[in-house]
């Protein structure tokens, strides 16, 4: 049976980018590795749209959340967390660990927070220096609209902190046209590498407030030493240097492919997913859906957790469950990074084929019919 990883992280890497992976160890002072990572350091300002430094940290995704929230802010200080989801919640943990004077603007899973929201929020607290927000909330599969959040922070002295790590390089993200100050994200959703690196882009107004910051309660993540050695194509600790030379190619499949064709290549491909789960009778979770992953709400009287096993053990595809208090009421379909239409057509073909023989769907075929007819249609 072929495995088909369709969770929302990890997801597949391409055969390029794993030959790459097994190639000897280098030493990561050389100027091979920083040749390597001026390439990559390159790369990534093109899939994050932005001119300002972008700084790799080998942690996951969190150590590049953590690195914003240590190094931007000391305690005490106000910020307004932006919170529709498990990933907001991250940002709330943080928040907390480090002592900040948390506002919440919160709305219930499956919610995308409206900018309306934010705009009371800002106007009540005139006196926040930051806005923490999600672009893609993977554990409800909501999508926000981060370039209206950025019209309205960046009117104010606030900078905006923005999680992307499941959204950048699946749906669109201008990250200086959208007044993005600190924008994070990881190898292992769209830009389609193992797990082990983060990706931080720093805008001068966040810079001037790393530059501040006397009381940052960091080491291993100091912005400031990372921002430094950027500069040199450097890096203030031992880079995971094997995974920077498995970026490079991975970054160039996307260079070809170039950033709008990718999301427009993301676009059709939840456009399917949608149509298909829809056409199963089934609900979408999120109200205002995003394009990495389309999250399908169990219907009544179906096992949510039988189902998704039945589908990775009879037919090889991994799709992943809610979290935590979510588990068995939703399934989580990622259609990012390395997948294509067709990879979507095979997990929905499955879903159908699992729903039948658990007897929730009569027939099976409308389904993947739908999400095709999506695909035939013009956009
Ligand atoms: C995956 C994910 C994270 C967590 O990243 P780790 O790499 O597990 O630390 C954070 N935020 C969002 C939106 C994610 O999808």
């Amino acid at each position: 049976m072929k495995p088909r990883l369709m969770t929302p992280g990890p997801t597949p890497v391409p055969e390029e980018t794993l030959l790459e992976l097994a190639k000897p160890v280098g030493y990561h002072r050389s100027s091979e590795a920083k040749a390597i990572l001026a390439e990559v350091s390159e790369d990534l300002k093109y899939v994050f749209q932005t001119k300002n430094p972008v700084v790799t940290l080998t942690s996951s995704g969190t150590g590049g959340m953590e690195a914003a929230v240590s190094n931007c802010f000391s305690a005490g200080e106000k910020v307004i967390l932006l919170i529709a989801g498990r990933w907001g919640d991250r940002w709330r943990n943080l928040a907390k660990a480090f002592g900040l004077n948390a506002v919440v603007v919160e709305v219930p899973y499956g919610k995308a927070i409206q900018p309306a929201q934010l705009e009371e929020a800002l106007k009540a607290h005139p006196d926040a220096v930051g806005v923490f927000a999600t672009l893609s909330e993977t554990s409800t599969g909501v999508g926000h609209d981060i370039a209206a959040f950025g019209k309205l922070v960046t009117a104010t002295p606030a900078i905006l902190v923005v999680d992307a790590i499941s959204g950048l390089g699946c749906m669109e993200c201008r990250t200086d046209e959208w007044n993005i100050d600190v924008n994070v994200t990881g190898s292992q959703k769209a830009l389609m590498l193992p797990p082990g690196l983060a990706y931080v882009s720093i805008s001068d107004k966040a810079k001037a407030r790393i530059d501040a910051n006397q009381s940052s309660k960091t080491f291993y993540f100091d912005l400031k030493k990372y921002l430094s050695k950027i500069a040199e194509s450097d890096t203030p600790f031992t880079p995971a240097n094997t995974l920077i030379k498995a970026q490079r190619v991975s970054l160039q499949r996307i260079r070809k492919e170039g950033i709008e064709n990718l999301w427009a290549r993301h676009a059709r491909m939840a456009r399917a997913a949608r149509a298909g789960v829809q056409a199963m009778g089934l609900h979408l979770f999120a109200e205002q859906p995003n394009n990495g992953l389309t999250v399908i709400t169990v219907p009544e009287g179906v096992d949510g957790n039988a189902v998704l096993s039945k589908i990775e053990k009879q037919y090889g595809i991994k799709l992943a469950n809610g979290q935590d208090n979510m588990k068995g009421k939703i399934w989580r379909m990622a259609h990012m990074g390395y997948l294509d239409l067709f990879d979507v057509l095979a997990a929905l073909s499955a879903l159908e084929l699992v729903l039948h023989e658990v007897g929730f769907l009569k027939e099976v075929g409308p389904g993947v019919a739908a999400a095709q007819q999506a695909l035939a249609a013009k956009a």
